[in-house]
């Protein structure tokens, strides 16, 4: 498995990245892209343009795909299917844990073997240290092609399971969108009281680099499934939801994102936490 070539199909911005990171390394790069434009840029680099996405995949066990989403894994190999038989497929496309299992079994169905990947930077840590993502899938295929798949990150493999390396990117995902709108919701608070971002930035950091501290003083107490109401108690976090959301009225920004807060809050109140943590919305959730 461990031979310097690779077929690499999606030049998007991650994709062209990915290549010009396994060129510099000195691997022999076989390119498909829908756009032919980004891969002739890529021959002048030293990559061989595959005609087709057949041919792609002929000239080289192993196949990284970096493209928008799952679909256009299928929009692509659909009419290639008799190429696949034999073959590793490594899908570094985010998508949903549900896709990317039924996209293992539909290239099982072809006699192709997929090992998914959520890449956990931008198109600009690729290649860089410190820069990783998560795998799933057999882990003998990933074995089989880890020292390539080094050359774009460091890896992190956590299972069998095709679906866990979607699962890890998502739950990032989920963490880190809530959290920068949660950001720019207290920015424009701020803004509406005369503070800059900049003016903001140090408080803001203070707030978010706390975090870890709550989780982890929260973890063991959410594994024994425990939220008492010795450190803060839901009634109490409701109250203080609520001065958020007429701070934001008050100051005439829109108040959506912390009445949704304020919304899940009271609903765990009606499930009767109000004397418990706010930990016990887990439930709620
Ligand atoms: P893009 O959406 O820009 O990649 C698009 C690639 O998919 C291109 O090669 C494009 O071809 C191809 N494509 C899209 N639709 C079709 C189609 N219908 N038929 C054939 N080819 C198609 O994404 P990125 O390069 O930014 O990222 C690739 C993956 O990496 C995504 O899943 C993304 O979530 C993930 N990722 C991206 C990060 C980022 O910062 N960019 C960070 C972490 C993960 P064409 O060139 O012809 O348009």
């Amino acid at each position: 498995g461990n031979s310097k070539s690779v077929t690499l199909i999606g030049l998007g911005p991650m994709g062209q990245a990915m290549a010009r990171i396994l060129l510099d390394r000195g691997y022999a790069v076989t390119l498909w892209n829908r756009t032919p434009a980004k891969v002739e840029e890529l021959v002048q680099q030293g990559a061989v343009r595959a005609e087709t996405v057949g041919g792609a995949l002929d000239a080289n066990e192993l196949t990284i795909l970096s493209l928008t989403d799952y679909d256009v894994m299928y929009t692509i190999f659909e009419p290639a299917s008799e190429q696949l038989a034999g073959k590793t497929i490594v899908n570094l496309s985010s998508d949903t844990p549900t896709n990317a299992r039924k996209a293992a079994e539909w290239l099982a169905d072809r006699g192709a073997r997929l090992v998914t990947g959520g890449v956990q930077v931008p198109p600009s840590g690729i290649g860089q240290s410190g820069s990783y993502t998560y795998y799933s899938g057999p882990r003998e295929a990933f074995e089989a092609y880890k020292e390539t798949l080094e050359v774009l990150t460091g890896t992190d493999y956590r299972g069998e399971d095709p679906g866990l390396s979607m699962v890890y990117y998502q739950i990032q995902m989920d963490m880190f969108w809530t959290s920068m709108l949660s950001y720019l919701h207290a920015l424009a608070l701020a803004e509406a009281n005369g503070i800059s971002a900049e003016q903001l930035l140090p408080y803001a950091s203070a707030t978010l680099s706390s975090l870890p501290g709550f989780i982890a003083f929260y973890t063991p107490r959410l594994d024994e499934g425990l939220h008492p109401g010795d450190v803060d108690r839901l009634a109490m976090g409701v109250a203080s939801v609520q001065h958020v959301v007429h701070t934001a009225e008050d100051a005439g920004i829109d108040a959506a994102l912390p009445a949704a807060v304020l919304q899940i809050f009271r609903r765990g109140m009606d499930q009767g936490y109000a004397g418990n943590s706010f930990t016990s919305l887990i439930e709620t959730f």
